[in-house]
Formats: structure tokens, C-alpha cells, sequence
């Protein structure tokens, strides 16, 4: 039985469209599919009880049953860890499963997690209540706050976590400083990578230890399939502060004396951890049908991310020369405060998510007849609370993805009760423009 964590086909240099394509399945087993075939099989057949005890015991890496891993899936793993440049991956279930397993794999009840303020909701729900209440506790900074991030580390702080570009306001974490910060404080910097895609920004290249996506979004692309993957770049030192990480530097118990660190080393002990721990104990696999799905949105993603990047830069330009808009809040533009940092670390583009607010009247009814005007204006661009499809959605935070927050959080969080959410699609650029700019003319 093969090893499944070790690298497949595309050779170590191969370029990001040839790893997005291939990498992570080796033809070449029984019937010689060219593609990877959705593994449908709860459980697998060892040759010898020999066999089976050995893979049991994690002497060697291999399936057993379908909660723990599948084949499709280990081909995504694979996949993911290469583009993002990472040495091993878990997929499982959902982006929130990704992000609660990253967490529970460096941080446990009496331990902190330092977070940016500007995560996605569920994160924030995540942190804030549901591991909060099982003992993890949560200190939320401005993520652009260099001196709060510092000030608020504490001895048991364990990782550090935010996202690259975040959602609906488009901004750009400084991933270099923050890293420096989490590595001084000796934690690893766990970054939220969904909006960016590694075709964007590979944060790992940056000094992020371990990155987390929602697959859902624009890796599968196509909102058919939900899915999340955890990837372990390898650049955290456990070993370095042993007593710190007694999870992966002492004795596992339920593998005996075996200690991950010492077995499996830099860039795997933490996903084999949360594969035979919280994928084990909690269930939140990834089928193998989902996973196939995914791979066959990842065979796009470069051409995918260009076009999304270049449409969603034209369509902001065109709102920001709309008299009806007050501000667009995209990276692209010159005068969007995170221009130079964009420059910097999205060279290829700055993804497809962001928002614009409406020219505010001050009359609250009558703005707000104004934004449902708009929005039900729209035609090519529908309303649906997702991001990271082929087509062009929109929507309203202040009532729909942020509506159980304060107007004091929702200021706080730079969401105004006009401000309007869109993740641009694959569409033709013109048609978008064209749908926009008359559900302005008409609505606002
Ligand atoms: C959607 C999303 C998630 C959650 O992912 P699911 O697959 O819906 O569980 C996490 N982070 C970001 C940035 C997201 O957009």
C-alpha cells in the first residue's frame, strides 16, 4: 500500500497550472483512469491482518475506513498542499470544519486564540461562542492593529488567525507582519485563504504557518459542492518549545507511545492529529463525491481567478464613477487604503469579492427603499448570500450574512445599512456592468 501523504505526479517544479491539473493522482492502479474516480467505498480490504495492524497503528499511512479518509479525497489533499506550497492537508466537510479543526489541533480548554476582528461570521461564532464555551478563549484585534495584535498575546495563547483578503470589505491582510508577530509570541499564524485562492496569494510564502480554505468557494467554484481543507505548510516548529505542543511532542495515547513529532515531523504531525483525532472522534469527512467535484473546479482555478480578478476590477471601476455610489471598497482602486499592500501581495489580481455603499440621503427608510430597489433591480447579478461561483451574486450584510450584529458593530465593522455586497462571477464583463449600472439608474 502506498504511502498516501507522499507527493504524486507532477514533479517538484512543475508550474501551478500543471499541479492543478495533476497533481495528487498517479494513474495506474486496476482499471487505469485517467481522472481520479469517486472512491465509492465506506471501507477498504487489507491483504493481511499483518497489514491491517500495521495500518492501524500508523506504522503505515493507509485507509481503513471512509470517515477517516477516502481516496478521491487524499487526491485533493495532495492537490491543495502543492498549490498552496504546503507539505501535507486535511480535507473535510465544510470551511467551518477547517477552521474549528485548525483551531482544536493547536489550542485547547484554558488556551487563547488571537483573531481578526474582520473574519467571516462563522469564524466569529466559532470562536466566540461555540469555542469559547468549551474553554478556548478569543481575543479579537483590528487585524491592521500591529501593536493589538502584540498586546494581545498571552502565555497560553496558541495561533494567531485571519483572513488574506476578508469579506464583504475586500481588505488586505499585511501577512509578513502579523507572521513576525505570531512567531515572536511563538504561535503559528493560521490564515483564512478563501478569498484569494493560493492561485492569488500563497500566504505560506509569506511566513503563514497553516492555511485554511472554504472549498466551497472559488477552489470548487461552481457552488455544487461544499468541502474545507487545512493545510500544514510544515514552517512551525513544534519541537522547538516541546512543552508548549504536548499533542504532537508527547506520547499519543491512543497510538501507544507513538509521538507524531518525532514519527512524522514538520508539516505532517498536525494534519495526521487532525485526521485521527477530530475527523475521527467529531465526523466531519468530505465525501468522495464532493471531493471529485472540487478537483474538477481546481483543474480551473488559474484561468478562473484571472477572469473573476480582472471582471470584478472593471465592474468596481464602473460603480465608482456611478453618481448613486459614495464609495467602492476594492483593493484595485487607487484610492482604496489597501491599494499598496494589494499591489504587494496580489500582484495577479485582488479576487472577486467586494462591496460598495450607496450615496446615504440620511432619511434610514428611504435609503433602505433605495438599496431594495437596486438590489431587486438586478437581473444577470442575483441575490444569494454566497460567494466564490461562477455566476455574479449580491447581497445585503446589514440585514442578511450580518444581521444579528449591533448598528455599533456594524459600524464598527465598516458595514453601512447601504452598503452592497457582490462576488463577481464569470459572466460577460459587459453584461454585469450593463445589469448594475441600470439597477442604479432606475433604483437609487
Ligand atoms: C464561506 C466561508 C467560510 C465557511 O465555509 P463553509 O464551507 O461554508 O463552511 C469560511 N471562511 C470564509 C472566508 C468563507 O467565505
Amino acid at each position: 500500500m502506498s504511502d498516501p501523504l507522499l507527493p504524486a505526479r507532477p514533479d517538484a517544479g512543475a508550474a501551478f497550472a500543471t499541479v492543478q491539473v495533476q497533481s495528487g493522482y498517479t494513474p495506474g492502479v486496476a482499471q487505469n483512469t485517467a481522472i481520479p474516480p469517486v472512491y465509492q467505498s465506506n471501507a477498504y480490504e487489507f491483504a493481511s491482518l499483518a497489514q491491517a495492524r500495521d495500518v492501524f497503528a500508523l506504522r503505515t499511512l493507509g485507509n481503513t475506513y471512509s470517515r477517516s479518509s477516502n481516496p478521491t479525497q487524499l487526491v485533493l489533499e495532495e492537490r491543495v498542499a502543492r498549490l498552496e506550497g504546503g507539505r501535507s492537508a486535511a480535507a473535510v466537510a465544510s470551511g467551518q470544519a477547517a477552521a474549528a479543526g485548525a483551531i482544536l489541533a493547536l489550542a485547547s480548554a484554558g488556551h487563547h486564540v488571537v483573531a481578526a476582528r474582520q473574519l467571516y461570521g462563522g469564524t466569529v461564532d466559532l470562536l466566540d461562542d461555540s469555542l469559547a464555551s468549551l474553554g478556548i478563549d478569543v481575543t479579537f484585534v483590528d487585524q491592521d492593529d500591529l501593536d493589538g495584535w502584540r498586546a494581545a498575546v498571552r502565555p497560553e495563547t496558541r495561533a494567531f488567525f485571519a483572513e488574506s483578503i476578508t469579506n464583504p470589505l475586500a481588505t488586505v491582510l499585511d501577512v509578513r507582519a502579523v507572521a513576525d508577530i505570531a512567531h515572536e509570541a511563538g504561535v503559528p499564524l493560521v490564515i483564512d485563504n478563501t478569498v484569494a485562492t493560493p492561485y492569488l496569494l500563497r500566504p505560506g510564502d509569506h511566513g503563514a504557518d497553516i492555511i485554511v480554505h472554504s472549498a466551497t468557494k472559488y477552489l470548487g467554484g461552481h457552488g455544487s459542492a461544499l468541502g474545507g481543507v487545512v493545510v500544514d505548510i510544515g514552517s512551525f516548529d513544534f519541537g522547538a518549545a516541546p512543552e508548549r505542543w504536548p499533542q504532537f511532542t508527547r506520547a499519543y495515547p491512543r497510538f501507544g507511545d507513538l509521538v507524531l513529532w518525532e514519527r512524522f515531523g514538520a508539516g505532517q504531525a498536525l494534519t495526521v492529529y487532525l485526521k485521527t483525532r477530530y475527523v475521527h472522534d467529531f465526523g466531519p469527512t468530505l465525501s468522495a463525491w464532493a471531493a471529485a467535484q472540487l478537483l474538477q473546479g481546481i483543474e480551473t482555478l488559474d484561468i478562473r481567478m484571472q477572469r473573476h480578478s480582472r471582471t470584478a476590477l472593471e465592474v468596481a471601476q464602473a460603480l465608482d464613477e456611478h453618481p448613486a455610489v459614495a464609495r467602492v471598497h476594492h483593493p484595485g482602486l487607487e484610492a482604496n487604503s489597501w491599494h499598496e499592500r494589494a499591489r504587494h501581495y496580489l500582484p495577479r489580481g485582488a479576487s472577486a469579492v467586494f462591496a460598495f455603499d450607496l450615496v446615504a440621503t440620511g432619511d434610514a427608510a428611504a435609503d433602505d427603499r433605495r438599496v431594495e430597489r437596486v438590489i431587486d433591480g438586478l437581473r444577470v447579478v442575483r441575490l444569494v448570500a454566497n460567494i466564490g461561483d461562477a455566476r455574479s451574486f449580491v447581497s445585503h450584510p446589514a440585514s442578511m450574512t450580518h444581521g444579528h450584529l449591533s448598528p455599533a458593530q456594524l459600524a464598527e465593522a465598516g458595514i453601512g445599512p447601504t452598503t452592497i455586497r457582490l462576488s463577481i462571477g464569470l459572466e460577460d464583463p459587459g453584461d454585469i456592468v450593463a445589469d448594475l449600472r441600470a439597477a442604479l439608474d432606475a433604483g437609487a
